[in-house]
């Protein structure tokens, strides 16, 4: 799974880096910045999806390669 951060969303409400803290790191002030580049394991991914829905500014996205694409239709 990979993710893509829109930190000019962020309203730095910590939820992602709660459900989700060793993909979100959280500054001084409580804005978010990405661990790894976006990319997440596997078994970190449920964490992740969480912070996904909860964010309430939806600044977390995920990412779908072609190949993803392709297959779901
Ligand atoms: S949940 Fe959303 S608004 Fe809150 S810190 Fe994470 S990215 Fe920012």
């Amino acid at each position: 799974m990979k993710i893509k951060l829109d930190r000019t969303k962020c309203d730095g409400f910590g939820f992602c880096a709660k459900y989700a803290p060793e993909t979100f790191d959280l500054d001084e002030w409580g804005y978010v910045s990405l661990i790894g580049a976006g990319n997440v394991a596997p078994e970190h991914e449920d964490g992740v999806r969480r912070a996904l829905l909860d964010c309430p500014v939806h600044a977390i996205t995920e990412l779908h390669t072609h190949a993803e694409e392709t297959a779901a239709r």
